[in-house]
């Protein structure tokens, strides 16, 4: 019987380990800190043998093969141990893959994932399709292998679970945008991380499709340096594509093998320029997949916009509250200032990750009237921010800062939450600061 060891005893190691246990391989859970008591209890009823608190080596380095969660980085001691000794290292998606019956669309990129994924799952259920959703949001794949068989997967995929990825084979694969994110993990060479993303098409074969953004330097650089095998089939809002998406006109039209589809922006539920691009990655595969034109239409106007991603929270006095607390970078931040159509007063801080703020100078001129400041340690964005906006506070919490912004917002302006930082110096996570900014506007 093949000896699986898996590391890390979270969402995708936990599914990965019940999911070899369901068949039948010998499975052995080890994490380095304390597990969840959910976890546990989750292992103890599947009957998962583990060990936490530390790794036994001698028990790890006896695997046959090794499953790896995506938070432990390469250069974690045990992991160069395993590849010492030959032993294979892979991710959860690929276990789950071995054991996947149904077609899968695999969604990866810096910014957009969960929505596009989320969007898509939103379409290809209304269109009547049996579909699971899940990866790097919600459920494992390999949980979601483990509790049934699906037709079709939908899977938000992160660089580091490609990263373990051999066989992985999506039916669809999108790759929204390459913009620099953890380059810690990827020895600070941007090249890598390209290199990681497109791990997405490495498999593919001809009749299968790769959706693609046409307006993404660095995607365009790779490609015409590499090949991929699969159709392609690109997305742009700059110029129009003979096979894919792209804007014209204020309408998005979509051309696959089969038809054209046509439809106003102003008709897409998800608003701002970022969301066309995810819009149209999730059109494009609705399509491929042959979903009508008018369930498309109308999947694509309904669909509600996820929690904490330009989440519209509501109307005060004519002042607009947005929370879009998952802006954690400086490209996000970018997306969420320039579909704005009205003075912003502007929530940002946390913890700064090496913010380069130069590429947002241009919008906050034109775009913030004020900045309220919510973080530990603000001086930063003083230094970069204060010749240019007349208006800078300071607050440390989610309550102060929407007070403050209430007291410096017009009717007609809107309240902006668009950290461009990590949450970790007031709240446990960027759900739990989105949460509090939005019972805080509540209150008012
Ligand atoms: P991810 O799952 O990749 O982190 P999300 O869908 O959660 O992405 O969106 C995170 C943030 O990124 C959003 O709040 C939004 O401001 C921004 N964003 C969303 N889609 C895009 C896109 N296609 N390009 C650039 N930024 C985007």
């Amino acid at each position: 019987m093949s000896r699986i060891v898996v590391l890390g005893a979270q969402e995708s190691g936990v599914g990965a380990a019940r999911l070899a246990k369901q068949r039948g391989l010998d499975v052995f859970v080890s994490d380095m800190g304390a597990i969840k008591p959910d976890y546990r209890e989750v292992l103890k009823k599947h009957g998962i043998a583990f060990e936490e608190g530390g790794h036994t080596a001698d028990r790890v380095l006896a695997a046959d093969e090794i499953v790896k969660s995506p938070g432990i980085p390469d250069t974690a001691a045990l992991v160069k141990a395993a590849r010492e000794k030959g032993i294979p290292v892979i991710s959860e998606i690929e276990l789950a893959y071995r054991y996947c019956n149904g077609r899968i669309v695999a969604i990866t990129g810096s910014n957009g994932k969960t929505t596009t994924t989320l969007l898509t799952h939103h379409i290809l259920k209304k269109a009547g399709l049996d579909v699971a959703v899940g990866g790097n949001v919600g459920n494992s794949f390999a949980a979601l292998v483990a509790d049934g068989d699906n037709a079709y997967y939908v899977l938000e995929l992160s660089s580091f679970q490609l990263d373990g990825i051999r066989e992985f084979r999506p039916d669809i694969a999108v790759l929204l945008n390459i913009t620099p994110d953890h380059l810690d993990r990827y020895q600070h060479r941007m090249e890598n991380y390209v290199a990681s993303k497109f791990r997405i098409a490495m498999n593919q074969r001809e009749g299968d499709h790769f959706i693609h953004c046409a307006d993404d330097p660095e995607s365009n650089a790779w490609l015409q340096q590499h090949s991929v095998k699969a159709q392609r089939l690109p997305f742009s809002i700059q110029h129009s594509v003979e096979r894919g998406a792209f804007l014209q006109d204020g309408h998005i039209h979509i051309t696959t093998n089969t038809s054209t589809f046509s439809m106003s922006i102003i008709e897409l539920a998800l608003k701002g320029r970022h969301n066309v691009y995810n819009s149209m990655a999730a059109g494009i595969t609705a399509r491929v997949l042959e979903v009508s034109n008018d369930l498309l239409r109308e999947s694509l106007s309904d669909f509600q916009n996820v929690e904490h991603r330009l989440e519209h929270v509501a109307m005060v006095h004519g002042v607009e509250f947005i929370n879009d607390s998952k802006a954690t970078n400086v490209n996000s931040v970018w997306y969420a200032l320039e579909s704005m159509n009205k003075p912003v007063v502007w929530v940002a801080g946390g913890q700064d990750k090496g913010n380069d703020y130069a590429a947002l100078m241009d919008l906050v001129k034109h775009k913030v009237k004020a900045i309220v400041c919510m973080g530990v340690d603000n001086a930063k964005l003083h230094e970069v921010f204060g010749g240019l906006v007349p208006t800078i506070l300071d607050t440390t919490s989610a309550e102060q800062a929407v007070v403050a912004a209430n007291s410096i917002a017009e009717a007609g302006d809107v309240v902006l939450l668009s950290p461009a930082c990590a949450s970790y110096d007031l709240f446990t996570n960027y759900e739990e600061r989105g949460r509090r900014f939005k019972a805080a506007v509540k209150a008012l």
